[in-house]
């Protein structure tokens, strides 16, 4: 079974589209979080970003970078969120890898993404260091 956005890339359903390339497709989010919401798709089905190989991944973030400028001027945005919900933990409903780009306005009262979360955890220097090597070493 394909994902709802294969079947936009295949052209099975309809969608706004507003950019296309040989690897990534555009289209308006059907249920905007504000005017001008679109989402930025691989056109092969990845579930989740660590999924994504590194050319396509190149190719993702070459068409996130095209169209933020060209949203916020569409639309006449003071500014954007740029987010992927990666995985289902992170709220991902659609598991077919895409990037939100969400225009915001002065005052528009969304908050940043931390407000998504109740605020900074206190994590001991220790344990800090650990989680930083950890990473470091897979990176
Ligand atoms: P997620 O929660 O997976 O990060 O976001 C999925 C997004 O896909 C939601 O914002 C939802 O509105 C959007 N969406 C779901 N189905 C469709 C559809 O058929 N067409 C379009 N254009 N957007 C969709």
């Amino acid at each position: 079974m394909s994902t709802i956005f294969s079947q936009i890339v295949e052209g099975e359903i309809p969608a706004r589209v507003v950019y296309e390339d040989e690897t990534t497709i555009a289209f308006l989010d059907a249920n905007p979080l504000a005017p001008g919401h679109t989402l930025v798709v691989p056109k092969d089905e990845y579930e989740r970003l660590n999924n994504v190989p590194d050319d396509v991944a190149t190719d993702l973030y070459a068409t996130i970078h095209r169209l933020t400028p060209a949203i916020e001027e569409a639309v006449d945005a003071d500014a954007t969120t740029v987010a992927f919900n990666n995985g289902e933990a992170a709220g991902q409903e659609v598991p077919h890898v895409h990037c939100h780009i969400v225009p915001r306005f002065e005052g528009d009262d969304a908050g940043p993404i931390h407000s998504a979360f109740g605020g900074p955890e206190a994590i001991p220097d220790d344990e800090l260091d650990e989680i930083a090597e950890a990473i470091e070493s897979r990176a």
